[in-house]
């Protein structure tokens, strides 16, 4: 196997053939070459790729780079006050020591269902910025989710764009511990509001399928409502409809239907954010 540190992206993709994989900070590449499940026959590594490693908000967008740590997105007030959801999610995925080394773009790149990263991102309406050999492309998260394979062969993920409209958004999960816990279930919801009335709504939910997705039902049935003690009872109710549509006769089934009107609730609780860009 051979080892390439790319100094920049484009020297990034150069290297990035047939068979060889991106390492970002390798929580769970690592883990897999341990076991033999990917056998890379180049690996690239991106830790000294400055242009993965911004934050900042402009053009009416948080732009964030790939390889962006859960650690430092989490400690950021740019996120805290643009994109909440992902700012909680940062707080409680893994331990201290992985969100140290744990990247936004690795979490997409991996793509396990219990992914933290993805439902507030999903649910902040962000799109993905990808570059291979063959160009450069963005595309919204939710549509990439659809894809199969997830990347074409070769293509890095740059960062994610996340539009400023002033939604309010939050996030929630129930996980096996409270620390060092892959989500079993997770939630992100943004909602866009006119005083006390939900005017649009995105939620995703993670960890209820092979991949995180947007509910357009959900949406559907929340938005144009004032935001009232019926709503929220709607909001827990037609989660708990749209869990058990996605899982069936999974035996987790039933023990997440009855969780997710908890964890609904408990997002909807954490709803803040969505101030302006300009206002600092
Ligand atoms: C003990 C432990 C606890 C964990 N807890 C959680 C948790 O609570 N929540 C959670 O969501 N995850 C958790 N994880 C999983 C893991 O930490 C995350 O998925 C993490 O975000 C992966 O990022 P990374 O930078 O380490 O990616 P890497 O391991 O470096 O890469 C992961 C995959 O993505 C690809 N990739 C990486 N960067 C790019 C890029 N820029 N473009 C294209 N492809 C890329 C790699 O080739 C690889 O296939 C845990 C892992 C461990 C070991």
């Amino acid at each position: 196997m051979q080892f390439f540190q790319a100094r920049n992206v484009m020297e990034a993709v150069e290297r990035a053939g047939p068979g060889s994989y991106f390492l970002a900070g390798g929580t769970d590449l690592a883990l897999q070459l341990r076991e033999g499940k990917v056998k890379p026959q180049v690996l690239v590594d991106l830790s000294r790729v400055a242009e993965l490693k911004t934050l900042n908000a402009s053009g009416g967008c948080l732009e964030i780079g790939s390889m962006m740590t859960f650690a430092e997105l989490g400690s950021s007030e740019l996120v805290r006050t643009k994109a909440n959801a992902l700012w909680l999610a940062c707080q409680s995925m893994g331990s201290p020591q992985i969100r140290n080394q744990a990247t936004i773009g690795g979490n997409l790149g991996n793509c396990s269902p219990a992914a933290d990263g993805l439902p507030p991102l999903l649910a902040l309406g962000a799109e993905v910025r990808l570059v291979s050999r063959r160009g450069e492309e963005t595309v919204s998260l939710a549509e990439l989710l659809k894809r199969r394979p997830l990347l074409q062969e070769g293509t890095l993920i740059k960062g994610f764009l996340i539009p400023d409209q002033g939604w309010k958004s939050g996030f929630a999960k129930l996980g096996r511990r409270r620390a060092l816990a892959i989500a079993r279930l997770s939630l992100g919801i943004a909602v866009k509001s006119e005083g006390s009335r939900a005017k649009k709504i995105r939620v995703a939910l993670g960890a209820v399928g092979e991949r995180a997705f947007l509910s357009e039902a959900l949406a559907e049935m929340l938005e144009e409502r004032e935001m009232d003690e019926t709503w929220l009872e709607a909001a827990a109710a037609g989660a708990q409809q749209v869990v058990a549509s996605a899982l069936g006769s999974r035996a987790s089934a039933p023990y997440k239907q009855a969780a997710v009107a908890g964890v609904m609730r408990e997002a909807l609780a954490s709803l803040a954010g969505g101030e302006e860009l300009n206002g600092g």
